[in-house]
C-alpha cells in the first residue's frame, strides 16, 4: 500500500463540507445560542456585582437553567472546532477553515466571559448555601463536582471590569510576547554542514531533529548550530520570557493567589502534597536513570553522554509495519487487555476516524480529537511504517477511548485536568510497548525498543524535573526584576546538573533549553510540565494494578475513565486504594522501570 491510498479521515457524518448549508446553519444556531446565554443572564441576574439570590429554590433553577445551556452550547462549540480543525490540521494551507477558525474563537472569547467570569464570580457569593441549592435539584447533584470547583476558584476572580480588562489587555501582553516567541522561533535559520559538504541553512525546527541522526557527527553539528542560533535571538527570547512570566506573577497577585504554582496545581486538580511525594520519589529514581544515561555513553564508546547525545538512535530494529499490520497488531495486543477495547479500535478503523499518513501542508506528530456532536473521535498519525508510529497509533486509541467511556457524560463532567488526560493513553501505549519487547526478534531490536522506552522516560521523570526546578527559580527572581539571557542560561545550567547529575558530561549541556519549549510561554498554563510526569506515573501505576487483578480491573478501570473529569485526582485514584500523597505510590510505578534499565545494561 503506498502513502496515498492509505486512510484519511471521515466526518462527513459531522457536516457535509465547509460551505455546506448544514455547517452555516450549525453556526447561526450557535451564535443564537450565545445571545440566548446574554439574554438569560441578564434576566436572571447572573452578575457578580448583584446581590445573589438568598433562597436555594430559586438560585438551584437559575442554576440549572445555566448548565443545561451551557451543556448544549459547550458540544456545539466543541463539535464545530473539531470539524473546522481537521481541515486546518491535514492542510495548512486552507485559508477558508483558517478564517472559519477565527471567526469562531471571537465567539469563544464571548462564551468564556459568560462562564468563566460572570457565572463563576456570581456563584462564588452563595458559597455559604452551596450545599442546599445542590441537595434540591437532582441535574445539580450530578454536576456538584464542576460546581464545587467553580465556587473555590471564584475566589480568585478580580471584578468583573478588571478581569474583562486583563483578557483585553492581555492581547498585547503576554499572548503578543507568546506570539513573538513563535515567530522568532519558526522562522529562525542557521548553516548545517551536512554528509555531502553543502552547507544549507535550515529552519531551526528541522536542526533539532538532527538530535536523533544516526551519525554523532552530525548530532553534534547540530547540537552546535543550535548554539549559535540560539545566541543570536537570547535577548529577544529573555525578553519574551520576562514579559509573560511578568504578566502571570502580576494577576496572580492580583487574584490574591499564593504564588502561580498554586494555580497550576489547582488546574491539575492536585495538592501540594501529592506533588511533593511525586517529586521525591523522582528525585529519589536519579541514581536509576544516570545508570541508563552511563549504559548508554558506554554502548557509545564513551565515559559519560555529551548533550548531543542524548537522543541518539541504538540497536536495530528488525521489522516495518504495512499500516494494516500495525492495525493487526494494535488489535491482537489490545485482545488481550480487554475485547472492549479492541472493538473500539476495530470501529475507528473500520469508519475512517484516522488520518494516517504524512503529506504536504499537514501538521507533524500526532493527537486526538474529540467530536462530541457525533460521540465518536478523529486520531491524526504521520505513519511511516517505524515501530514507533505503532505505539503512537495505541496511544491516540486510548485517548478515543477514553471519550468513548465518556460519552453518556455532560461536557461539563467531561472536563479532564492535564494530570488524568493521559491515563488511558499510556495504559494502551504501554501495553503494545510491552509486547513488543517480549517479542523481539533480536537482541539488537530489544535494544531498540528499550531505548525508546527508556529514552522517552528519563525525559519525563528527569528532564521535567530539571523543568520545574528552571521554572520555580525564574517566577522567584523574575518578582523582584527581570532576568537577562545570561541569568535564563545559567538558572538553566543549574537544574540540569542537578537532576542529569553525573550520568551526563557536565562540560556539555544545553543552556539554551529554555529557548523553545513553547510551554515556558503560556500565561495560563505555568508549570506545564509535572503533569506529564503525572500521567506516565500514574498511567504505569494502574498497568501493575491490572497485571495483579486480572480481568477484574477492566471494569473498575473503565468508570475511572468515565468519571476524570468529576473529582480530584487523589479522590479518584482513592477507588483503586492508591494513596497519591505517599511517596510509595509514585516509588512502585519508577521500581518497574528498573528491570528494564538492567536489561538494557546487559545488551
Ligand atoms: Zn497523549
Amino acid at each position: 500500500m503506498t502513502e496515498n491510498n492509505l486512510p484519511r479521515w471521515d466526518l462527513s457524518n459531522v457536516y457535509p463540507g465547509l460551505d455546506s448549508p448544514e455547517l452555516i446553519d450549525a453556526n447561526k444556531e450557535m451564535i443564537s445560542m450565545v445571545e440566548e446565554m446574554d439574554d438569560y443572564i441578564l434576566e436572571t441576574k447572573i452578575d457578580p456585582t448583584i446581590p445573589p439570590p438568598t433562597d436555594p429554590k430559586l438560585a438551584a433553577s437559575i442554576i440549572s437553567g445555566f448548565i443545561e445551556k451551557a451543556n448544549t452550547l459547550n458540544r456545539f462549540v466543541i463539535t464545530i472546532n473539531a470539524y473546522i480543525s481537521s481541515f486546518i490540521t491535514t492542510d495548512s494551507y486552507d485559508n477558508e477553515a483558517s478564517k472559519a477558525l477565527s471567526e469562531l474563537q471571537q465567539v469563544v472569547i464571548r462564551i468564556q466571559q459568560q462562564q468563566d467570569v460572570l457565572f463563576t464570580g456570581w456563584l462564588g457569593k452563595m458559597n455559604d448555601i452551596l450545599p442546599e441549592i445542590i441537595e434540591s435539584d437532582p441535574s445539580l447533584k450530578e454536576h456538584s463536582f464542576f460546581l464545587e470547583e467553580t465556587v473555590l476558584q471564584s475566589k480568585y476572580l478580580m471584578s468583573s471590569e478588571e478581569e474583562e480588562l486583563a483578557s483585553e489587555l492581555s492581547l498585547s501582553g503576554a499572548t503578543a510576547w507568546a506570539k513573538l516567541h513563535g515567530t522568532i522561533t519558526s522562522q529562525l535559520k542557521w548553516k548545517v554542514e551536512q554528509e555531502d559538504g553543502t552547507t544549507p541553512e535550515l529552519p531551526l525546527t528541522q536542526i533539532l531533529n538532527f538530535r536523533d541522526h544516526e551519525n554523532e557527527l552530525m548530532r553534534k553539528r547540530g547540537y552546535e548550530a543550535e548554539g549559535e542560533a540560539w545566541k543570536s535571538v537570547e535577548n529577544q527570547l529573555a525578553a519574551c520570557m520576562n514579559g509573560v512570566k511578568g504578566q502571570v506573577l502580576v494577576l496572580d497577585k492580583r487574584r490574591g493567589r499564593k504564588d502561580p504554582l498554586e494555580r497550576s496545581l489547582d488546574q491539575a486538580r492536585i495538592d501540594k502534597e501529592t506533588l511533593e511525594a511525586m517529586m521525591s520519589a523522582m528525585k529519589d529514581s536519579f541514581p536509576m536513570f544516570r545508570r541508563y544515561f552511563k549504559a548508554k555513553a558506554q554502548k557509545l564508546g564513551k565515559e559519560k553522554l555529551p548533550w548531543w547525545d542524548i537522543f541518539a538512535p541504538m540497536g536495530k530494529l528488525e521489522r516495518s509495519f504495512s499500516y494494516p499490520e500495525a492495525q493487526e497488531y494494535v488489535l491482537e495486543n489490545f485482545e488481550k487487555f480487554s475485547p472492549e477495547l479492541s472493538a473500539y479500535a476495530k470501529r475507528a478503523f473500520d469508519n475512517n476516524w484516522i488520518d494516517v499518513a504524512p503529506r504536504d501542508g499537514k501538521r507533524a506528530g500526532a493527537f486526538c480529537m474529540g467530536v462530541p456532536g457525533v460521540n465518536e473521535s478523529r486520531i491524526l498519525l504521520n505513519f511511516d511504517g517505524n515501530l514507533n508510529w505503532v505505539f503512537t497509533l495505541a496511544h491516540e486509541l486510548g485517548h478515543g477511548f477514553h471519550n468513548d467511556c465518556q460519552t453518556d457524560r455532560t461536557m461539563l463532567q467531561r472536563d479532564n485536568p492535564m494530570t488524568l488526560a493521559e491515563t488511558a493513553s499510556i495504559m494502551c501505549e504501554t501495553i503494545v510497548t510491552n509486547a513488543a519487547i517480549n517479542e523481539a526478534k533480536s537482541p539488537q531490536e530489544e535494544l531498540a525498543i528499550l531505548e525508546t522506552k527508556l529514552n522517552g522516560e528519563s525525559q519525563v521523570v528527569v528532564d521535567i524535573y530539571s523543568r520545574f526546578l528552571f521554572e520555580t527559580e525564574v517566577f522567584k527572581r523574575r518578582d523582584k526584576a527581570e532576568l537577562s539571557a545570561q541569568e535564563l542560561n545559567e538558572i538553566m545550567l543549574e537544574a540540569q546538573k542537578e537532576t542529569y547529575g553525573d550520568g551526563m558530561d557536565l562540560d556539555n549541556l544545553q543552556q539554551y533549553m529554555w529557548t523553545w519549549k513553547p510551554h515556558y510561554y503560556s500565561a495560563g498554563r505555568s508549570f506545564y510540565n509535572y503533569p506529564y510526569t503525572f500521567g506516565l506515573l500514574f498511567g504505569s501505576g494502574l498497568y501493575a494494578i491490572y497485571k495483579e487483578r486480572g480481568d477484574a480491573f477492566i471494569p473498575q478501570y473503565k468508570d475511572l475513565l468515565s468519571s476524570t473529569g468529576m473529582g480530584t485526582a487523589a479522590d479518584l485514584a482513592a477507588r483503586f486504594d492508591i494513596d497519591l500523597r505517599s511517596p510509595g505510590f509514585w516509588k512502585g510505578s519508577l521500581d518497574d522501570i528498573e528491570q528494564y534499565v538492567e536489561r538494557y545494561e546487559q545488551l
